[in-house]
């Protein structure tokens, strides 16, 4: 039996189960671009300039070209690499 349910933000949603999580609060916590937010701000600019908002684009290129990219830091490169592992993905081999 699926049940209605009611979470705490109101929203309504149907669980076959009791677990209480509500799926569009749990949507909401994750933003899709999500890694750009570990970044520092001219880190995350780089990418943003080279229009790249997601760890699918990402992933087109190399770990060389990323830091070539202006204001891109040395430091950001383990941050990415771990979203990208996290989404089983990673950067281009050249
Ligand atoms: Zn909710």
């Amino acid at each position: 039996m699926r049940t209605l349910k009611t979470c705490e933000k109101g929203h309504k949603f149907y669980k076959s189960t009791d677990c209480p999580t509500c799926p569009i609060c749990e949507e909401e916590r994750k933003p899709k671009d999500g890694f750009l937010s570990l970044l520092s701000a001219p880190a995350r600019r780089a990418l943003e300039n080279n229009g790249i908002s997601t760890l699918e684009g990402l992933a087109k290129y190399s770990e060389e070209e990323i830091l070539k990219l202006h204001g891109m830091g040395k430091s950001s490169l383990p941050k990415l690499k771990k979203a990208l592992d996290e989404e089983g993905l990673s950067f281009k081999y050249i």
